[in-house]
């Protein structure tokens, strides 16, 4: 009987003890909107002692917090963050406790729970900011990581695959002509008298020629087909599932197109025509790179017979 006693005694004391050492504001207000109840919390914001926010209307007490306590009287019940103007602004969870009566459901009163979360929040929108910003270091890196990867295997003044990815190419490709038992076929062209281009035009004119003929190149052929900037004003197509007759029939086609075109700069005007080899694997040569040299040996065939022709290895 004696510890009943004491247990009944015992939960509002700590009830009373909780309320007043929690870390949140609580404040509970009759039907009237009136305050019943304070804690430190409540004190310490309200910058007032306990006995004297009894029986006042919040209004005017918390009365730098219009936002809070607007929000505090029109709803019966709620949980929300609440932001309160101010220097600094402060960031307040606040949640409205219903107390109904039991026997009619009526609403007897309510319990305001507020907590400033401010700290908390501009955590959290550091860590999103922080994230944010990692997230665009990541799409730099993996930007330049691809912009590197494309650089590895571009000429610069080009544009076209360089040396190095047509060598890798052709060993791929050629092992894909075996087992489709299909014929590969290597164009190998040079721009005819190129030093004098250069001497008489200049550079620069020099530099247009090699981008537009790369760009002639580009837009004149099939999808698989690979083209290189070889070296200085050589270049080179590899065509898989290409005979040596299709082959010779693109090359002639970009060997006119290429005499007939026009390169300007400023004041400045130029023809220029390519001479062309062509060879195939395995038709000519049981390697890549040997149809690649027989294909240079007919370039150079093309060269000794005048020059702006092509010619198939024979
Ligand atoms: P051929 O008809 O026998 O091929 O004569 P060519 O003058 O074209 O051959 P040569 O190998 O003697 O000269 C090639 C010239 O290509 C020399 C160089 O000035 C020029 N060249 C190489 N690379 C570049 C480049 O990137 N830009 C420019 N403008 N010229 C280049
Ligand atoms: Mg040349
Ligand atoms: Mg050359």
């Amino acid at each position: 009987m004696k510890q009943h006693t004491t247990q009944i005694e015992l939960i509002p004391i700590a009830r009373d003890i909780v309320i007043d050492h929690i870390p949140q504001f609580v404040v509970v207000i009759d039907a009237r909107d009136l305050i019943i109840d304070a804690n430190e919390v409540a004190e310490h914001w309200a910058g007032l002692p306990k006995a004297e926010m009894i029986g006042k209307d919040p209004l005017h007490i918390f009365t730098k917090w219009s936002q809070f306590l607007n929000r505090l009287l029109v709803t019966e019940e709620t949980r929300e963050e609440v932001t309160l103007a101010g220097e600094p602004t402060r960031i307040v969870e606040l949640m409205v406790i219903p107390i109904k009566n039991k026997s009619d459901g009526t609403l007897s009163g309510r319990v305001v729970v507020a907590h400033d979360i401010t700290e908390r929040k501009q955590s959290e929108n550091d860590l999103t900011d922080m994230n944010e910003i990692l997230w665009g270091k990541i799409e730099e890196v993996e930007l330049l990581r691809a912009q590197l990867q494309e650089q590895a295997i571009r000429d610069p003044l080009t544009g076209l695959f360089n040396r190095r990815f047509f060598s890798e190419s052709l060993e791929k490709e050629t092992a894909q002509a075996l087992r489709d038992n299909s014929t590969l076929s290597i164009i190998i062209l040079d721009i005819d008298h190129f030093k004098q281009v250069n001497d008489q035009y200049g550079h620069k004119l020099g530099d247009l020629a090699l981008q537009q003929l790369a760009k002639l190149l580009t837009d004149n052929i099939r999808s698989g087909d690979i083209a290189c900037r070889f070296g200085g004003e050589e270049f080179v197509i590899l065509m898989p599932n290409a005979t040596t007759e299709s082959a010779f029939e693109r090359a002639e086609f970009l060997r006119k197109q290429f005499e007939g075109m026009i390169i300007k700069f400023e004041n400045k005007k130029l023809t220029c025509t390519f001479s062309a080899g062509v060879a195939s694997f395995p038709t000519h040569a049981d390697s890549g790179e040997s149809v690649l040299n027989l294909a240079d040996t007919a370039l150079y065939q093309s060269k000794s017979n005048g020059r702006n022709k092509v010619t198939i290895f024979k």
